[in-house]
């Protein structure tokens, strides 16, 4: 009889109004009304008859239920739902209820981290702890931070994919591992990850390790499950990690079935149509550079073989030289002690002379920005006289005095102008209120880019890869904008941000607009992202002489005065 299957026992009913107790805590809702609720599932579970056995009347008889929560067991019984629970999980953001399996975050930290911090995703909490944010409330100490952080990072490991940079050390591992083994056999990376991709679901290698050594191997190697085998492909699942795919080959074919696996379908695809002289099969490809000489293209890179319009570039031979990690001469974008960094302003300008760069840009946050310290006028001050000092000390190293201020709701910065010129440069972005339509965001944005002060336009659209999609913004609109205002884009080199995306950069350039690779560094640690910021912008066809961040100390310098006499005249 199907109705007994379905009939729930008391465990099952006292899951159900655990459940909405942790969703009314995490609505933030009165605790009198919570604790009814809690106390009934408590009772429920420790009862020896099962509910379902019972009359109502005799269910809501029972100690610590009475007759609301009475009703409420008889309509998950009857539904196998409760109203009431059904629609605080509706009115509850995906996000806030995947919080909820993670370890070490209850329901009151969730209620304060959607409702005061206004963070609503898994990606987006884990990038405020990166930022510090969230020691600055009640009840969240650095300790709490450090162990939401570990656990959001062990949670999200398990959920497939993954940012470039995560997927770094599983490739490295992989090769390592296969290469120590297998010392005569040849094995690269491939795929998405070859190409520089910003997210990826799966690693994909080529390899002349024959499939059936290849599955001795990893079925004897702890962390490896295998998926699936299909003629030469063969894939693994590692555990807290990413999809294995490995292409087995003969070493004659390796340039041929790299070239092959390396583009996206809509790269390959065309090249094998447009291309049938090209010969794939015989061997006789030692390297892929043959492959475009065959048929009198010029090399196009792996991070370039995504979009089939690479094609009429490549064969009119003008892929320029794209810019290097050696081409970044600054850290533009970085935050310090002063707002939400976790180290001093000297302690960054050592590490940037150590790293052989030549100035520095601070750009602590402006003073709306409330969760992240942010700078009132009087701090603002005492930091320039800050600066002043250590520039003495410093020279010819030379630290640049920024702020990055919040674009606020009707796209004006957050301090008068006779503020803002005490700055050599500003960065303006948008940090709150970014629930907006298209043309609400664009309008915000273009006030902000027409504002003579804003140098710099911070991480365009708000987007965390993998978590928070952005707010939409018309990005021809805005690059237009900023190519008749003179405002550089930033390419926010954060690995979950890569903001702006590179697929707007060939737009960009050739509205002459720069470009700048910046870090957004919350500490000297950060100073390293500027790496995969090149690597995006490189997929973009950026060249190191269109990024503000590769202009020498001399250049920038020149560039601001230009930039102020353009602006105010003087
Ligand atoms: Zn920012
Ligand atoms: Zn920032």
């Amino acid at each position: 009889m199907l109705v007994l299957h379905l009939r729930m026992d008391n465990s099952q009913i006292a899951d159900a109004f655990s459940l909405l107790v942790k969703i009314m805590d995490i609505h933030g809702e009165n605790s009198f009304k919570i604790k009814t609720y809690s106390n009934a599932a408590f009772q429920i579970e420790k009862l020896e008859e099962q509910l379902s056995n019972m009359l109502p009347a005799d269910v809501s008889a029972i100690r610590g239920i009475g007759d609301s929560t009475g009703k409420k067991i008889s309509e998950l019984l009857s539904t196998g739902k409760i109203a009431l629970l059904e629609n605080y999980i509706s009115n509850t953001p995906a996000g806030i209820l995947e919080m909820m399996n993670i370890k070490g975050i209850g329901a009151k930290k969730i209620n304060i981290i959607w409702k005061e911090m206004e963070i609503e995703s898994v990606g987006e909490l884990l990038y405020a702890c990166n930022e510090n944010r969230l020691s600055r409330y009640k009840g969240f100490g650095a300790k709490t931070e450090q162990n939401v952080k570990e656990a959001i990072e062990f949670y999200l490991s398990k959920q497939g994919f993954l940012l470039y940079k995560e997927a770094i050390p599983f490739s490295e591992t992989i090769l390592q591992l296969l290469r120590q083994e297998f010392k005569t056999n040849d094995t690269v990376a491939t795929g998405d990850f070859r190409r520089q991709a910003e997210t990826l679901e799966e690693l994909e290698f080529v390899t002349t390790i024959l499939p059936a050594d290849l599955k001795t191997f990893f079925d004897q190697q702890p962390g490896f499950h295998f998926a699936t085998e299909e003629s030469t492909v063969l894939k693994y699942r590692m555990e807290s990690g990413p999809m294995i795919k490995l292409h087995w080959c003969e070493k004659k074919n390796f340039a041929a079935i790299l070239f092959l696996t390396t583009g996206s379908s809509n790269f390959t695809n065309f090249f094998l149509q447009n291309y049938p002289n090209a010969d794939l099969q015989n061997g006789s490809i030692h390297e892929e550079l043959n492959i475009f000489e065959q048929v009198g293209l010029a090399y196009i890179p792996p991070y370039l073989r995504e979009d089939n319009s690479i094609f009429e570039i490549a064969s009119a031979n003008k892929i320029p030289t794209t810019i290097l990690p050696s081409d970044i001469k600054a850290i533009i974008h970085s935050h310090s002690t002063w707002s939400d960094g976790v180290n001093t302003i000297r302690q960054m300008a050592d590490e940037a002379i150590k790293s052989g760069l030549e100035y520095l840009v601070i750009s602590d946050h402006s003073r709306t920005a409330v969760y992240a310290n942010g700078l009132s006028i009087e701090r603002i001050q005492q930091q320039h006289i800050e600066i002043n000092e250590l520039n003495k000390i410093l020279a010819p190293f030379k630290i640049f005095k920024s702020v990055e201020s919040d674009i606020l709701t009707d796209g004006s910065l957050d301090y008068p102008d006779e503020i803002l010129q005490t700055f050599d440069l500003v960065i303006a972005s948008v940090h709150a209120g970014l629930k907006m339509p298209e043309e609400k965001a664009t309008a915000r944005l273009l006030k902000a880019i027409e504002n003579p002060f804003t140098t710099i336009l911070g991480h365009m659209t708000g987007r965390l890869l993998l978590s928070r999609s952005g707010y939409p913004v018309d990005h021809k609109k805005i690059i237009d904008a900023c190519a008749s205002n003179g405002v550089v884009i930033e390419l926010n080199a954060h690995p979950r941000r890569l903001d702006m995306d590179w697929r707007w950069l060939p737009y960009a350039l050739s509205k002459n607009v720069l470009i700048s690779i910046d870090p957004d560094a919350h500490s000297i640690h950060g100073f390293k992202d500027v790496t995969y910021g090149v690597l995006a912008a490189q997929k973009g066809m950026l060249t190191a002489k269109a990024n503000l961040s590769s202009f020498t100390l001399k250049e920038f310098e020149a560039y601001l005065a230009e930039r102020r006499e353009i602006k105010f005249g003087n």
